[in-house]
């Protein structure tokens, strides 16, 4: 190469480094500055990381909080194209966890001092398993004393059943959007009435309606996904304005339709860097939401939670399915904790978590510093 090729590229890279360091000093972001932060690289990369840190630090403060996630029950009525557990998988062996079991994890929950659980299950919309989860949540607050905080991931439903839930001790909800581009929504969800992007939209808009904290998030490195339709994931965010954030990346299921697109993703690393740019970047353009680090994390690298927590994220959710249902909750390839003892993966998560410097927020809710300051205006 000649040396002015190399002086070029040495003043593009001095060029980008400079541009990156400018832009995460905003409080205002367009879409190409979000693009640019997403892809940053290098050097580059380490500065948006260190500015999220601090944004997280001056914004929500040093703690980080538990959430204890039981994936009560694998059937699901919907089929989204790149799922595990999508009712078109024969593959799957159905279970429902007793409510008696989901008891006992809660109390176990709550004697760990975690300060909240989170019920996550497929989409079911009958009104007995409605009225089954109001009755769980009424004696999850029961055999708490109200401590423990209840967040519900159980998909799209009415607005009754999300009132009932709400009413019955339920306070927080998770319900990604997986894309807001609708194109690429179709691409991996079945184009049909039961997966209706605009039905998806209008869901987050009637949790918020109700009084929940809502939380959505997207899948990250999917087929057919640019570098811009993240950054407008990320503008949708901003625009409904949500107080918590669940996103990681996409993992391929050998069982799914949207395997077949596998030869378009990108390498598992790229995917977990994209992840963790992602996280960072939203925790630039929304300093007050909490943001979970995503199990799927975890998959593509051991220390993946660990890594989001020093980069944006607030939140961690430890997974306390019974070991006996864990492997029928197969939502992608190689999910980690499979055969793992929750109270074994609890102290080994403590002890990485105090050596990463985190502290943890025992025996509190961990709510949306969003959603609190919210309430206040
Ligand atoms: N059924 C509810 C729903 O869809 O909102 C909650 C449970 S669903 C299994 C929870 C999340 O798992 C989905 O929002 C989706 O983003 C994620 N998920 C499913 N398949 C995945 C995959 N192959 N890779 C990464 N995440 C996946
Ligand atoms: Fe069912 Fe949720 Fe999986 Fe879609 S993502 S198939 S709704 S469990």
């Amino acid at each position: 190469m000649s040396g002015q090729a190399v002086r070029y590229i040495l003043k593009q890279f001095i060029f980008c480094v400079k541009s990156i360091s400018e832009i995460v000093t905003r409080s205002t972001f367009s879409t190409d500055d979000l693009v640019a932060l997403l892809s940053s690289k290098g050097a580059e990369r380490e500065i948006l990381y260190a500015k999220a840190r601090q944004v997280k630090e001056s914004q929500t403060g040093s703690k980080i909080f538990f959430r204890g996630l039981i994936e009560i029950s694998n059937i699901c009525s919907k089929n989204c194209l790149y799922c595990g557990i999508r009712s078109s998988n024969p593959n799957v062996v159905r279970y429902d966890i007793p409510d008696e079991e989901i008891l006992d994890v809660c109390r176990f929950a709550y004697e760990k001092r975690f300060g909240s659980v989170v019920l996550q299950s497929g989409e079911i919309q009958t009104k007995k398993f409605t009225k089954r989860i109001g009755r769980l949540l009424k004696k999850i607050k029961q055999l708490s004393n109200n401590e423990l905080g209840i967040t519900l991931s159980c998909g799209e439903q009415s607005r009754e059943t999300y009132r009932h839930w709400f009413e019955s001790g339920a306070h927080r909800y998770l319900l990604r959007i997986e894309s807001t581009n609708r194109e690429l929504y179709y691409k991996i969800h079945p184009d049909t009435p039961r997966h209706s992007y605009e039905k998806r939209v209008e869901a987050l808009g009637i949790l918020k309606d109700t009084g929940y904290q809502v939380g959505t998030g997207v899948m990250i490195g999917l087929p057919f996904q640019t570098v811009e339709n993240l950054a407008n994931d990320l503008q949708f965010f901003k625009i409904i304005d949500i107080d918590m954030c669940g996103m990681g990346p996409y993992i391929e299921h050998e069982h799914t339709p949207l395997y077949a697109s596998r030869n378009l993703l990108k390498s598992k690393q790229e995917r977990f860097n994209l992840s963790l740019n992602m996280i960072s970047t939203l925790r630039l353009l929304m300093p007050d939401i909490n943001i979970a680090a995503a199990t799927a994390l975890q998959t593509l690298d051991p220390l993946g939670r660990e890594k989001a927590l020093t980069v944006g994220a607030n939140v961690i959710m430890p997974n306390l399915t019974p070991l006996k249902y864990r492997k029928e909750y197969l939502l992608y390839e190689n999910k980690p904790c499979l055969d793992e003892d929750s109270e074994y993966a609890m102290q080994i998560l403590e002890e990485r978590l105090i050596s990463a410097g985190c502290e943890i927020g025992y025996g509190e809710w961990g709510d949306s510093k969003r959603f609190i300051n919210r309430l206040k205006k």
